[in-house]
């Protein structure tokens, strides 16, 4: 057997959006003017205390290893954040603090994911779900996310598609990279479904819970007490406090899966950074207006990006009440969705990320990330607007 042979890596995939942020970081450094509507991160920096919080820390002797699952003052800093959000109460020894949200999807479902085993995965959803399916050995079932559904998904499809086989159901709402955020009585309805299938896992990815707009509400799954003892909860500082380079998550499990948490961090990371976890504590602790501010900027863009990808020929966009993307159509362009981000990354200097590499439902449709100023937003789209109507030659040979 050669070197690279190992088994499961041909089955791994990535995040094209790391890929589009490097090329148009070539792009821009070879002097292009490139507009970065690509990348899933918020535009501004950490709010100042909660850098003041990791500076003192780090001042003041932070520097060894914590505990594994995180030390006790953030776990507990969690847990009155998720009582304040949710009305849920959640002791801090179910919380475990995580190098990024991320992790604790890797984590859920490496636990889950075994040849012979389903797991069901949002489609368009962020790739990592697929991959890591795949990568375990277990069958990627794709829970189709539909325009038609204002990008919520359906409890009816998604019960559907449940087989003795699955282990595991992810759901994610406030949605990536749709911006879809799934009503309160279609989690009920998915709820009641899987209360009758107790051997069923649930993992809820709920990174984006403070960003819902126009009166919509983000439903916690921790809130059902019928899937209490299997549910898996997501969360992190990476969106809500613009802390993506800190890599700094939490994650809630069930009592009878947090042993087994706690063993894969002693394992493969032993703890979070612990300067970070204080800058943690200032984050949910301190004021919010900072977050306040950057949501109130997002619900600005994504009524200004909607509005403008309207008005564009053979674009339509549902206007996204979560998150802070926006995922147009783009099929009556007659573009494929990745050839048109690629050609526009090229030709017009605006990154933005085609649906399929969210998944095969994402074919028609384009991710544009609100993660850049109004004005850089109004350029980009009268870019794609040029490029659409300069672009048949192209068109007709991609
Ligand atoms: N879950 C969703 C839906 C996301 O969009 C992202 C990041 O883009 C993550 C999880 C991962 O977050 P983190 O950067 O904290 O690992």
């Amino acid at each position: 057997m050669s070197l690279t042979t190992i088994a499961g890596f041909e089955r791994i995939g990535e995040e094209n959006a790391f890929a589009v942020l490097a090329r148009a970081g070539a792009l821009a450094a070879k002097g292009r003017d490139i507009v970065n509507l690509g990348i899933g991160q918020p535009d501004f920096s950490t709010p100042e205390h909660i850098v003041e919080a990791a500076v003192k820390a780090l001042r003041d002797g932070a520097h060894g290893y914590t505990d594994a699952t995180g030390i006790l003052p953030l776990r507990e800093a969690v847990a009155r954040r998720t009582l304040t959000t949710t009305g849920v109460e959640v002791s801090p020894e179910r919380v475990v603090i995580v190098p990024g949200g991320k992790v604790t999807m890797f984590a859920a479902i490496l636990m889950f994911g075994e040849p012979g085993a389903d797991i069901l995965y949002p489609d368009p959803g962020f790739p990592i779900y697929r991959s890591m399916i795949e990568f375990t050995g277990a069958r990627p079932v794709p829970i189709p996310i539909r325009e038609a559904n204002g990008f919520a998904f359906s409890a009816q499809e998604t019960l559907s598609l449940l087989t003795p086989q699955t282990r595991l159901v992810i759901v994610n709402s406030p949605a990536n990279p749709t911006g879809g955020v799934t009503p309160r009585a279609e989690i009920d309805k998915l709820v009641a479904g899987l209360a009758e299938r107790p051997d069923i896992a649930i993992l809820s990815d709920e990174i984006y819970d403070q960003m819902v707009y126009d009166g919509e509400e983000h439903v916690s799954l921790l809130t059902y007490p019928a899937i209490a003892d299997r549910l898996i909860l997501l969360n992190g500082f990476s969106k809500t406090w613009a802390m993506t380079g800190w890599r700094l998550g939490w994650s809630i499990w069930p009592e009878a899966l947090y042993d087994k948490m706690r063993k894969l961090a002693v394992n493969a990371w032993s703890c979070v950074n612990a300067p970070a976890q204080c800058a943690g504590i200032a984050a949910i602790d301190g004021p919010q207006d900072g977050a306040r501010e950057m949501v109130a900027a997002f619900d600005r863009r994504r009524q200004v990006v909607t509005e403008l990808l309207n008005a564009l020929p053979g674009v339509s966009c549902v206007t996204p009440k979560g998150a802070f993307y926006a995922f147009p159509n783009i099929a009556e362009t007659g573009w494929k969705a990745k050839a048109l981000a690629s050609a526009l990354l090229e030709e017009a200097g605006v990154a933005l990320i085609g649906g399929p590499d969210f998944g095969v439902h994402g074919e028609g449709y384009i991710r544009v990330s609100c993660a850049n100023s109004e004005e850089n937003i109004r350029r980009a789209m009268e870019r794609l607007g040029d490029f659409l109507a300069s672009g048949t030659a192209a068109r007709i040979s991609a």
